[in-house]
């Protein structure tokens, strides 16, 4: 294969359950991280079919580090987070190149929860990196130092801002649908048809990495 592949997975609805509490905001987040299935069997199957050109990464949109209320959610706690979900994978054999998150927020999202305090820092008019912008995409060719000229990118998430970072990279979004996040599921399905070559809805993720490698094989 003459190109690379590099496969972005967002982490909440994903990789492990999404309750919508900030994971990493209290003290006992390490007994909450409940990974979901089908993951290690797929990122399995990737590397074998794939073994030299795939690099793998968790990009995550984590607002909750900008959010004052939630005081132990520091930068710092959300990469741990990630870390340690990284981790729970490498132990069962599925491993993943890195993990890359954006902490900031739009001035739009501050408006829609008037419950939180903002820390300022992390409050941006535009940021590069929150999904669906491509920042975090760019920072992982950028560690890898792989040419996105020759780099097929894939992106497997549970919302249409996972599908619309993939579009926006000029790759191919894979959606598996969250049963909590199942609005998501019609968004996306608008997109499919507008999109049918490069937007795809999967069962599960072992689903969305058989639709890599059928992509791969095309
Ligand atoms: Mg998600
Ligand atoms: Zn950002």
């Amino acid at each position: 294969m003459e190109h690379n592949i590099l496969l972005c997975v967002d982490r909440d609805g994903t990789l492990i359950y999404d309750d919508h509490y900030f994971l990493g905001k209290d003290n006992y987040w390490k007994s909450k991280v409940k990974i979901l299935p089908k993951i290690v069997e797929g990122m399995k199957l990737l590397d074998k079919t794939f073994p030299n050109c795939i690099c793998r990464f968790i990009l995550s949109n984590q607002p909750g580090v900008a959010i004052q209320d939630f005081k132990r959610l520091t930068l710092k706690r959300a990469n741990d987070v990630c870390k340690e979900v990284a981790l729970i994978f490498k132990r069962k054999g599925a491993f993943f190149d890195g993990c890359i998150i954006c902490p900031h927020v739009s001035l739009d999202y501050v408006k829609k929860h008037p419950e939180y305090n903002f820390d300022k820092k992390y409050v941006q008019k535009e940021c590069n990196c929150f999904k669906p912008n491509i920042g975090m995409i760019e920072d992982a060719l950028a560690k890898k130092k792989l040419d996105k000229k020759n780099t097929y990118i894939y992106v497997i998430g549970d919302r249409e801002s996972d599908i619309l970072t993939a579009l926006n990279a000029k790759g191919v979004g894979i959606l598996v649908p969250f049963e909590k996040n199942l609005e998501e599921l019609e968004k996306v399905k608008d997109l499919k048809n507008k999109y049918p070559k490069q937007v795809f809805i999967a069962k599960d993720f072992l689903g969305a990495i058989q639709c890599v490698i059928d992509k791969e094989r095309e």
